[in-house]
């Protein structure tokens, strides 16, 4: 059997069919065009998924759902996307009923990190533990909280937005009108931002770690305090729910070593119980086609 597995971003739309032992067989990328509206959007991402059947001759009947990743909020319940930030005109669209227009499938909405954690459950870094925490540290920092052998959703699918877990209140405020939150001051963006300001010049996140890399020291002392703000939101989330490890990916943690050594350092230090304080740090097993597979994974795995 057979799951579409489709991950909305806000350039592009990955979809994919995903067989029951996540196997991505086929998948295209569409741009995601938001100055379309988000139907005819669907409209192209249903002509996608037939065209990957018929290429792939696999009958609709071989089918057993849809699942969809989308960068939250969203309303699960209710089968919409929210408001996310950086998918402004698909605001309160309600993307299930929109695709059932062409599928009587089964169709699964889940925000994209919660979907990603699935994933990591499923096929990855996390296949052995009933309670675990992924975090991806990115353009922005989502998670997905998996605890008691459950995925943890809440009551809107929107469970696991710890990027907005206030951290340093003295730091400049965030896309979300709080001050200081995690991902103001531990994200990709918030090097780029920090770097860019002290060199007075353009500097993306990844020419920053190079550089600090490389011995820059001003910029090593800034990915250095990062790290450390990585840390912090790692022992809050242990704090909070005692997972067997932690889950880092996203594209920040490509960094690898560095990073992950410093974050276990901290946490080595400052979680507050003693077994937390060694709770193994990995890296995220799936990157590539991470998106497709967890949202493929909301539909071939109880959840
Ligand atoms: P998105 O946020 O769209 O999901 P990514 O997970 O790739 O995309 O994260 C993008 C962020 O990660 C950017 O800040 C980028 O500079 C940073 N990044 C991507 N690749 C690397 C890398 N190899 N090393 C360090 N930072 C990286
Ligand atoms: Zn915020």
């Amino acid at each position: 059997s057979y799951a579409i597995g489709i991950d909305i971003g806000g350039t592009k739309t990955a979809i994919g069919l995903v067989s029951a032992d996540g196997e991505v067989r086929a998948k295209v990328s569409l741009p995601t065009d938001q100055t379309v509206a988000p139907d005819i959007m669907v409209d192209r991402m249903a002509a996608a998924i037939q065209d990957i059947l018929a290429a792939q001759g696999v009958h609709q009947a071989e089918l057993i759902g849809i699942g969809v990743g989308a960068p939250g909020p969203l309303n699960t319940k209710e089968g919409k996307i929210a408001e996310p930030p950086n998918l402004r005109s698909w605001w309160n669209f309600p993307v299930v009923a929109s695709l059932a227009r062409y599928f009587s499938l089964q169709i699964r909405l889940e925000n994209d990190a919660t979907a990603a954690a699935l994933a990591e459950k499923w096929l990855g870094a996390a296949k052995d533990a009933e309670h675990f925490v992924f975090v991806t540290i990115s353009t922005g920092i989502g998670a997905g909280i998996y605890s008691h052998g459950k995925l943890i959703t809440g009551a809107s699918g929107n469970a696991g937005d710890v990027g907005h877990f206030v951290v340093d209140p003295s730091a400049g405020t965030c896309v979300c009108g709080q001050k200081g939150c995690w991902e103001y001051v531990a994200s990709g963006t918030a090097v780029a931002r920090q770097a860019s300001a002290l060199l007075s010049r353009e500097v993306s996140s990844k020419e920053a770690f190079d550089l600090a890399a490389a011995g820059h020291t001003s910029i090593q002392e800034l990915v250095a305090k990062v790290f450390e703000n990585i840390g912090v939101g790692c022992v809050t989330l242990i704090n909070t729910f005692d997972p067997e490890k932690l889950v880092i990916g996203g594209g920040v943690s490509q960094v690898g070593a560095p990073m992950f050594e410093a974050v276990r350092e901290y946490v080595s230090k400052y979680a507050l119980n003693p077994s937390g304080r060694q709770t193994p740090i990995v890296p995220a097993a799936l990157h590539q086609d991470a998106g497709l597979i967890g949202a493929a994974a909301l539909v071939h795995i109880p959840y």
